[in-house]
């Protein structure tokens, strides 16, 4: 299965080099699958910051999170300075997305993409409880969410045709996504 959608991932990158070295990595590391993407494509909204401040209990908990995130309209700038990224999908299971994104952002960069940012999902935890009121302690490794700076993930995982769906029981075994942006 893993095999399989390994091939598809590749099959989908235009060409061949660091990109494919990448996508191996993240798949390596636990992906479900890997797809490059034009970083035009990732969608960026304004409603999203509203879900964060009104029904997420992590809002101003995190440095990682809003308001100390980057805003939509940020988000939306820095997209303009990208060509393309990689979004990264696993069925199951987010902490492991959030840890392995920082990982593949340093693969990224050191095959020569010298822009990689990475961008997992939920909030940090490398700290039991994250001081908003000095500087991060693991700057290395901790990156927002895409969500927390104003991607709508269900949008972009849509538009490049991966799955989400609501999780409508507890049973539900979600997929979670991170970006990593790239060039
Ligand atoms: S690594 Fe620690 S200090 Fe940095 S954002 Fe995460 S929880 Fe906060």
């Amino acid at each position: 299965m893993v095999l399989k959608e390994m091939k598809r991932s590749i099959s989908r990158v235009d060409s061949p080099g660091p990109m494919d070295s990448i996508i191996q990595k993240a798949m390596e590391l636990g992906a479900t699958s890997a797809v490059k993407i034009k970083a035009e494509t990732v969608v960026v909204a304004n409603w999203v910051r509203l879900k964060c401040q009104y029904g997420c209990g992590g809002w101003g908990r995190s440095l990682t999170c809003p308001p100390y995130s980057p805003t939509p309209e940020k988000m939306a700038e820095i997209l303009g300075e990208y060509s393309s990224a990689l979004l990264v999908q696993r069925a199951g299971s987010w902490p492991s997305i959030r840890e392995n994104m920082s990982e593949l952002e340093r693969h990224a960069f050191l095959a020569g993409y010298y822009k990689a940012f990475a961008l997992p999902s939920g909030p940090c935890r490398l700290c039991d409880e994250c001081n908003t009121k000095e500087p991060c302690k693991h700057p290395r490794e901790a990156r927002p969410s895409m969500e927390a700076c104003g991607i709508d993930v269900f949008g972009t995982a849509r538009s490049a045709g991966m799955p989400i769906k609501v999780a409508m029981t507890k049973d539900d075994r979600p997929n979670f996504y991170g970006l990593l942006l790239l060039e």
